[in-house]
């Protein structure tokens, strides 16, 4: 077995691993940064509203706004701390060393754009594909540093854990220390270890563990799990956001608020309005109240989906406005200047995930979490739009510098891994394909929009005997990325489960209707 020695090992080439990666190899520190995708396969690319950013420091506004979304159990400290590192990261990063194409004025001021829930103009954009430009710009920064490794197409399997005598005496904090993980070439099928002081999981979210969702496909929740397993503490699990248009048809992309803020209604299959029969600010009701209502409208017509219909606007404006979602509708097969675009709600959004400090540390030594996968309380039961970037840039630069400070400072021990060892037979792709859709059938139909202690106990079940059939039919079977996002995916679907039939009360966007 290959074994590739670094200083900082990163897991995940979105927003949040890519600006660490940068900082940690441009500091002169050797880094490896893995993806299980292309560079670009990941959320952060996907992203269109924009990011929250306020020249004038004074965030309090920010900060009631955030509490407010995150129905006031958002952690205020960590809040004031993620916002103030993220406007560095976008003062230093990615309005100048990376020099993003953020839209700007004729004198090359920034544009500010509001959004839903937002008590100001306070969000910069790039167009209709904000993640797209901010992605684009960091990659062609990343590809200059000297000192990083970018594997692509590399999957991380698990991750590599050293027990030691510790004198910390306390219920959060584990005896055991990271020191890298084994990583399988999704191409080659080979298995090298990457040892590492430091190993920073920046895997994203979940959504892949829905039916419906806007996430990239490599979202199945992977750092979560494999931090479950050596005993990271998880929290706040219960809340997935769901986003309450996506297109209906092929992958689910999303349609943003922004279609619904120019004018575009939301019809049933016969043609009818009806989000006046839900809330008074009809289709610009808040998004969990809007995404129940198509789940009823959907359900009470016997539809598939609701439609979106764009009938007040011209064509030209439709096309200039939201270029991207017209391009992406057409290769859909609906052309949105001339028909309504189809739409469910989808899973958008994890809030909860591995618990974190203010310094992206979890409970077990040398391991960090930042970006999605990680939570430190920010976002509380539900986020406002536009603060996932920020808090993800926050957490990578608050992370680095930390990292940076300890390994100048310290000595690592780093013991040699152990042969990966895995049996040689290849398992029925068309197998785990099915049982991939049992997870995402289960997690929507029963862990979905509107939970119930008889709809929770039901996925319990499920999720309890493919996990039985993952851990004992599986286990004779070498790892492929399609076994790792299954036996991944029901971990945290799981995970979700646990948290949403502990909590017997709605919060945010965890709602109960018994
Ligand atoms: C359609 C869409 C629109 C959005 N719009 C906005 C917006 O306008 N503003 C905003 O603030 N937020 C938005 N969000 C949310 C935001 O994009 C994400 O929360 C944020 O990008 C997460 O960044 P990340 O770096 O944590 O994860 P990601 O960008 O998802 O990156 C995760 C990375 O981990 C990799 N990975 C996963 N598992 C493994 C493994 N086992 N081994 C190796 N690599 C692995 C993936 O391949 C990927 O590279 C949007 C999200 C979506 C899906």
């Amino acid at each position: 077995m290959k074994t590739i020695k670094t200083d900082c090992l990163v897991i995940g080439s979105g927003i949040a691993g890519s600006l660490y990666a940068y900082k940690i190899a441009s500091s002169g520190l050797k880094c490896v940064l893995i993806s299980a995708g292309k560079l670009n396969d990941c959320n952060s690319n996907l992203a269109q509203g924009g990011i929250v950013y306020e020249k004038e420091k004074d965030f309090s506004d920010l900060v009631k706004d955030i509490q407010r979304a995150g129905c006031n159990i958002c952690n205020e400290d960590i809040v004031k701390i993620m916002c103030k590192s993220g406007f560095e990261a976008i003062e230093q990063y990615f309005t100048k060393a990376f020099n993003t194409d953020f839209n700007r004025d004729e004198k090359g001021n920034l544009l500010f754009t509001k959004e839903a829930a937002h008590s100001k103009k306070r969000i910069i954009y790039s167009n209709d594909s904000t993640g797209r430009a901010i992605i684009f710009a960091m990659q062609r920064a990343l590809k200059k540093q000297k000192n990083l490794t970018i594997l692509e197409d590399t999957t991380a399997l698990d991750l590599l854990t050293l027990s030691h005598n510790s004198t910390i005496k306390n219920d959060i904090y584990k005896p055991l220390s990271c020191f890298g993980a084994y990583a399988l070439n999704n191409k080659t099928g080979e298995v090298c270890a990457i040892t590492a002081k430091k190993t920073i999981l920046a895997t994203g979210g979940i959504g892949q563990i829905y039916k419906h969702t806007t996430n990239c496909l490599q979202a199945f929740g992977h750092g979560i799990a494999m931090a479950y397993r050596i005993g990271a503490r998880v929290i706040n699990m219960e809340y997935t956001q769901f986003h309450p248009t996506a297109f209906a048809k092929g992958r689910s992309a999303l349609i943003s608020e922004a279609v619904r803020g120019e004018g575009a209604i939301l019809i049933n299959n016969k043609k009818e309005p009806f989000m006046a029969k839900y809330h008074p600010l009809k289709d610009l009701a808040p998004r969990d109240i809007v995404a129940r209502a198509i789940e009823e409208e959907r359900l009470k017509t016997g539809s598939d989906c609701v439609y979106l219909d764009l009938s007040s606007m011209t064509g030209d404006f439709i096309k200039k406005r939201f270029p991207h979602i017209y391009k992406t509708c057409l290769e859909g097969g609906v052309d949105i200047t001339k028909e309504p675009i189809p739409v469910v709600p989808a899973m958008h959004y994890f809030c909860g995930g591995i618990w974190t400090d203010e310094k992206a540390r979890t409970n077990i030594f040398n391991l960090n979490a930042i970006g999605e996968c990680a939570c430190n309380g920010f976002h509380g039961a539900n986020r406002l739009a536009s603060t996932s970037l920020l808090e993800a840039c926050a957490s990578a630069l608050i992370c680095a510098k930390e990292d940076i400070k300890e390994i100048k400072k310290k000595d690592f021990y780093i013991p040699s891994p152990k042969e990966w060892q895995s049996p040689a037979q290849a398992p029925d792709e068309n197998l785990i394909l099915q049982d991939i859709q049992t997870l995402k059938n289960t997690m929507w139909n029963y862990v979905g929009l509107v939970r119930s202690k008889s709809r929770l106990d039901r996925a319990e079940k499920i999720l309890r005997h493919l996990k039985n059939e993952i851990d004992i039919f599986y286990k004779d079977y070498k790892l492929t990325p399609q076994l790792l996002n299954l036996r991944n995916g029901t971990q945290v679907a799981l995970l979700v489960t646990y948290a949403a039939l502990k909590h017997k009360e709605s919060c945010g966007t965890h709602f109960r209707i018994d």
